[in-house]
């Protein structure tokens, strides 16, 4: 099943959680309107679903919080965050504060 995250989204090694040097988001996803703009400023971590839907609504209700994003994933995140036109994404730290 699609989750909407590639596998190079999450953290994957010690090095970078030690560091402390990754990045969460939350999605409100009662303001999310599956527009998909997001998909396009960050591939790397959005997706729609065949049915339009944007994937991390799966599972989730209400707000979705990610994982530790990779750092590399940063730039895009960040593009993501302004182009929605919802103002749906937020960032948030390593410790899940805004
Ligand atoms: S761009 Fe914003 S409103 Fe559109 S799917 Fe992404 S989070 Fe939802």
């Amino acid at each position: 099943m699609a989750t909407g995250w590639s596998s190079s989204a999450r953290t994957t090694t010690d090095e970078q959680a030690s560091a402390g040097v990754g990045m969460k988001i939350a999605v409100d996803l009662t303001k999310c309107q599956n527009h998909g703009q997001c998909t396009h400023s960050a591939p790397g971590v959005f997706t729609l679903t065949e049915d339009g839907q944007l994937a991390v609504r799966l599972g989730a209700t209400g707000e979705f919080r990610s994982g530790e994003l990779d750092e590399a994933l940063r730039g895009e995140v960040e593009e993501a965050i302004d182009m929605c036109p919802m103002q749906a994404i937020r960032g948030l730290d390593d410790e899940g504060r805004e």
